[in-house]
């Protein structure tokens, strides 16, 4: 059984539609997919339409990007009852908050004398705007070669043009995919620095899981997380984090996931229903 639980659509900065995304699951012999796109769920309505039509299942998912000091922590979510308007009401702010951000980068990168316009990077934007999109604008301007050079010129951590992300801590995000019942997990954790005392304190909030199988890590690095996701009881899991060509390198489906895994995340989210889902409001510090 082919499982793929990191994905990207058009609903944030993958570059297939959500149905398009399906297509090419089936295509690639997947029967299970998580949909993960950045701070949105829009992308799950035709998603989960798409699968029901090639007979795949889909996982409703998140990624939240939040970060922690001097790094960046992504913050996957599955199984979310991604309806409940406060959720979603959430979710907007934070994209309004990308909005902001990205605006002021488009202003910083003008102020260098580049010629991109925040109008020609919302159109390249279908949904949730971020960094890949100016990158793209960067790209077809013919500042950068690629969204890699672009980011490692200009808008990577500590390029001319970054701009800090609204303030979203690790623990925020891990409280707003529980207040819809959904299962936190660390996303791609290999390059964290003290990554045992980050999962002291994820797990201890309620972190559910952490990425093992992701991406091109290789077997050594597989090996230790895996050490590491038993130690702290995380489920192991994983996937490409597919986004299209030119964002990251592993194809769909190309990481495989232990089906136990999936089977451990589907009946923790089963018991997690039978709870009361503890209510989440965004910091005051996002105002
Ligand atoms: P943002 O959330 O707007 O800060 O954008 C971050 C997203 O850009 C990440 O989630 C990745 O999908 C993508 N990204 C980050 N670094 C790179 C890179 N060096 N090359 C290509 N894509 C990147
Ligand atoms: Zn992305
Ligand atoms: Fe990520
Ligand atoms: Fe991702």
């Amino acid at each position: 059984m082919k499982i793929d639980l990191h994905t990207h659509s058009t609903a944030s900065d993958g570059l297939y539609s959500p149905a398009e995304l399906l297509r090419q699951a089936q295509a690639a012999g997947l029967s299970l997919l998580a949909l993960t796109d950045h701070d949105t769920t829009n992308g799950l309505e035709a998603a989960l339409a798409a699968g029901e039509t090639h007979h795949l299942e889909v996982i409703p998912g998140i990624e939240v990007n939040t970060d922690i000091a001097g790094a960046e922590v992504h913050v996957l979510g599955y199984f979310l009852e991604y309806k409940q308007p406060a959720f979603q009401q959430t979710l907007q702010t934070l994209r309004d908050m990308r909005v902001t951000r990205t605006q002021r980068m488009v202003a910083k990168l003008q102020g260098l004398g580049l010629k991109i316009t925040w109008e020609r990077v919302r159109e390249l934007a279908a949904g949730a705007v971020g960094r890949p999109h100016i990158a793209a604008a960067l790209v077809e301007q013919g500042y950068a070669d690629s969204i890699a050079d672009a980011f490692n010129r200009y808008i990577g951590r500590n390029g001319p043009g970054y701009v800090a992300r609204y303030k979203l801590a690790p623990l925020d995000a891990i409280g707003l995919i529980q207040s819809v019942h959904g299962l936190p997990v660390l996303a791609h954790p290999a390059g964290l620095s003290d990554l045992e005392n980050l999962l002291g304190s994820l797990t201890q909030a309620g972190l559910t899981g952490m990425e093992v199988y992701y991406g091109d890590y290789e077997p050594k690095t597989v090996k230790y997380l895996r050490k590491l996701a038993d130690t702290y009881h995380l489920i192991p899991t994983g996937g490409s984090d597919f986004h299209g060509p030119g964002i990251h390198p592993t194809p769909l489906g190309a990481r495989q996931v232990p089906e136990e895994s999936v089977e451990r995340l589907r009946s923790l989210a089963a018991e997690r229903r039978q709870m009361r889902a503890p209510a989440f409001e965004l910091p005051s510090y996002q105002a």
